[in-house]
């Protein structure tokens, strides 16, 4: 008899464990995300201070930055809500890993990486196991992307924030996506990690 409850509470033991394995996925929700839609065909995607933009043009999608695997998972998910059109190109921001993980999410949809070649340049001389090395380069201080009917403008200042940090503009939708040099409530996180005043 004491031997049956001793297997009784074995098998307990093993149901409570299973049972916590098979709910654990839930506990591990993510942030709440939302797309905001900034003007047709430009979307905000995001939540709390990451927030990444994509476009939808005729000819398939443009994604700027995937943050990480679980955010560009998510950002991807966002899109194929809206359009079943290829990813076509996903363009970096700049350097720091924060803003450029998971761009295999986007590669595996058939993505071209882009960056500026000053991005590239350091990311070949600094490689990290989640960060996909950029496809394709623009050089210079301004590269116009064209895609369908739609134009962005990859802008470069100079040496800010970073390596080859890229301001976005759509001129047609009269909006620009630029990160880490704007920051809501702060200006330059307050600290200016890996900024470049001297080169203002
Ligand atoms: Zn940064």
């Amino acid at each position: 008899m004491s031997g049956n409850n001793l297997l009784g509470r074995l098998l307990m033991a093993v149901a409570i464990t299973l049972g916590l394995g098979a709910f654990s996925p839930a506990a591990k929700a993510r942030p709440a995300y939302e797309t905001t839609k900034v003007a047709p065909g430009l979307y905000s995607f995001g939540g709390g201070l990451a927030f990444n933009a994509f476009m939808i043009t005729d000819d398939g999608v443009v994604v700027m930055d995937s943050f990480d695997k679980d955010f560009a998972e998510a950002s991807l998910e966002a899109i194929r809500k809206l359009t079943d059109k290829p990813i076509r190109y996903l363009v970096y921001s700049h350097n720091h890993y924060d803003h450029i993980s998971g761009g295999e999410v986007f590669k595996a949809e058939g993505a071209t990486i882009l960056s500026h070649d000053a991005t590239a340049n350091w990311l070949k001389n600094h490689p990290s196991p989640d960060v996909v090395v950029p496809d394709k380069t623009w050089s210079g201080s301004k590269s116009e992307l064209r895609l369908g009917n739609s134009l962005i403008n990859l802008v470069y200042f100079g040496a800010n924030h970073g390596e080859g940090m890229t301001v976005f503009q759509f001129p047609n939708e009269h909006a620009i996506y630029t990160v880490d040099l704007v920051v809501p409530h702060r200006v330059a996180f307050a600290y200016m990690p890996d900024f470049s005043p001297r080169e203002w």
